[in-house]
């Protein structure tokens, strides 16, 4: 699906060189044709690192969605709303910057349209838990529950980030219906657990509607994915089409690891067992998987992977392990790879006593 889009670009990209017969050829066609890809530019933005966030490496195949936030920092009765929200802006990029909290985001915009990046396109920022390695987080400084936090100038600002995003990293240019708890984007991990899958320009309330509403019921869906569109046209783009519910189901898992034996005795076996659930897992081969590095245990017994469980929607592996001296261990993530992505497993720890 990406890649017939990228093909077109590639179309429209060639149609737009040979109508450029007045042009002097280039010193360096590689340079030329960078310049010829149809793209809108990164708006103009400042810089400030962010103190937490996780190396990521991600590719486009990786990243599927943008999550639009509001700050809803601290509102003073004695200040104008225009105050207020100014000090948000420079408040939340402060709150991001200090090393001892947990949160941040790749963008923070502000009223006057304003961005300041935080985060590396290809890292991870910590915005909106189990979706974090799949989007980009957009904090717009200000409340889901006032109409006037969206400026003229903010709007433009994030159509013109959102285009710029959506081209460079092949995200769909609409907005997905539904949250994670219903809709066609919504999967149950267990009795318990619901996550938001869909695809495109994505509300945090959608991701986590047990405890978010932003950006709020004032923020314009239709007129401004509508408006992202636009743009991306008018710098020669196509935008993208959401996948429908069928195609991003069928290529999702959420996968956990566990030891299976509640104690361990030196020298008698004990079982790793990695669980991968969702429409995608029965899907997953055993090249797809990359398991703990053992090695690093000293004197622990590994036997092969086996395949205990096999279903459409759940899959489970389960490794032999033992180890003939007592002592206390952690095993390392598995990683699992599924249409581009890759989903991370927690580390386990073990007690042999
Ligand atoms: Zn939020």
């Amino acid at each position: 699906m990406k890649h017939l889009i990228l093909l077109a670009a590639f179309v429209l990209a060639a149609a737009g060189l040979s109508s450029c017969a007045h042009r002097s050829a280039p010193s360096d066609p590689m340079a030329d044709w960078a310049w010829e890809i149809p793209s809108p530019p990164p708006p103009h933005m400042a810089w400030v690192p962010a103190g937490p966030f996780r190396k990521g490496e991600r590719t486009p195949e990786s990243v599927t969605a943008i999550v639009i936030h509001t700050t809803e920092g601290g509102y003073k009765k004695e200040l104008s709303h225009v105050e207020n929200q100014e000090n948000n802006f420079r408040g939340v990029i402060n709150y991001f910057k200090a090393n001892d909290r947990n949160v941040s985001a790749h963008y923070v915009m502000g009223r006057n349209g304003e961005i300041c990046q935080m985060v590396n396109e290809s890292d991870v920022a910590h915005t909106q838990t189990y979706y974090n390695g799949r989007a980009f987080g957009i904090e717009c400084a200000g409340w889901s529950s006032r109409p006037e936090t969206w400026t003229p100038e903010l709007l433009e600002s994030l159509v013109e980030l959102c285009a710029y995003l959506c081209v460079k990293w092949e995200i769909p240019a609409y907005h997905p219906e539904g949250t994670a708890y219903e809709g066609p984007y919504s999967i149950a991990i267990d009795d318990d657990n619901k996550r938001f899958t869909g695809h495109g320009l994505v509300g945090h309330y959608q991701v986590q509607p047990w405890n978010k509403s932003d950006p709020g019921d004032h923020f314009p869906w239709e007129e401004f994915s509508e408006r992202v569109r636009e743009r991306i046209r008018q710098y020669g783009a196509e935008p993208i089409e959401l996948p429908t519910p069928e195609e991003v189901l069928g290529t999702e898992i959420f996968a956990t690891a566990r030891i299976a034996e509640e104690s361990v005795s030196p020298g008698a076996p004990f079982t790793y067992q990695l669980t991968i659930r969702g429409p995608g897992a029965g899907a997953v081969a055993l090249e797809d998987i990359v398991f703990p590095d053992f090695s690093v245990i000293d004197g622990l017994v590994v036997s092969a992977p086996k395949r205990t469980a096999s279903a459409a929607a759940l899959v489970i592996y389960e490794i032999e392990l033992s180890r003939p001296t007592a002592g206390r261990f952690q095993i390392g993530a598995s990683r699992i790879k599924m249409g581009g992505r890759w989903n991370d497993t927690q580390t386990v720890g073990v007690r042999i006593e």
